[in-house]
């Protein structure tokens, strides 16, 4: 079976501007999403433990965001194309019940939801992971598996596959998956 890990977080939603003004709140000098230029952007504005804690405060809530307006068809064609999805979202387990009941509410087709701190640890199993974090998909790289995300300013300089919609996504994945070897070293 193929399997594929698609992230939450700036992937099925636009987390960016609601953690942009929930930093704020705790530093007002920070700067907004469209120049994070880095994946640690938040390092000279924040504590890690405000980082994180922020991060938590909004998975809570998560019922009151919506998902990206392509996010239900993405996920649904990735199920008719035979994947098992993995939802794969750095969170802390007591936000597994508020986001399995958004990824319900607003019909994201899944099978499994994987809530961690370190998604890398399901790889080996994969086909393809779908995430914005230049980590993730450097760790996806290394464990040979495709990887793939939405262009965000704080990935736009690695060399990874990236695209501006899921659409696209999922055009290169269609290709991608069909071409044996297109996660290694590519
Ligand atoms: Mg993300």
């Amino acid at each position: 079976m193929k399997k594929i890990a698609v992230d939450i977080d700036n992937t099925l939603w636009d987390f960016s501007p609601v953690f942009w003004e929930k930093l704020r709140e705790i530093n007002p000098a920070i700067v907004p999403p469209a120049i994070w230029n880095k994946w640690e952007f938040w390092e000279t504005y924040v504590t890690k433990k405000q980082l994180y804690t922020a991060i938590k405060e909004i998975h809570l809530q998560q019922d009151c965001y919506l998902p990206f307006d392509g996010a239900r068809t993405f996920l649904a064609s990735l199920r008719e194309k035979g994947f098992y999805i993995i939802i794969a979202s750095h969170r802390a387990p007591e936000t597994r019940a508020v986001t399995a009941k958004w990824l319900e509410k607003h019909d994201l087709a899944y099978d499994e939801l994987h809530l961690s701190n370190d998604k890398s640890i399901i790889f080996k199993d994969l086909c393809a992971v779908v995430d914005d974090s230049p980590i993730v998909l450097d760790r996806a790289r290394a464990a040979g598996v495709i990887r793939v995300g939405l262009r965000r300013p704080w990935n736009k300089g690695t060399d990874h596959p990236l695209f501006e919609s899921l659409e696209e996504i999922l055009a290169y994945l269609d290709h991608a998956c069909e071409t044996p070897g297109t996660g290694h070293g590519s």
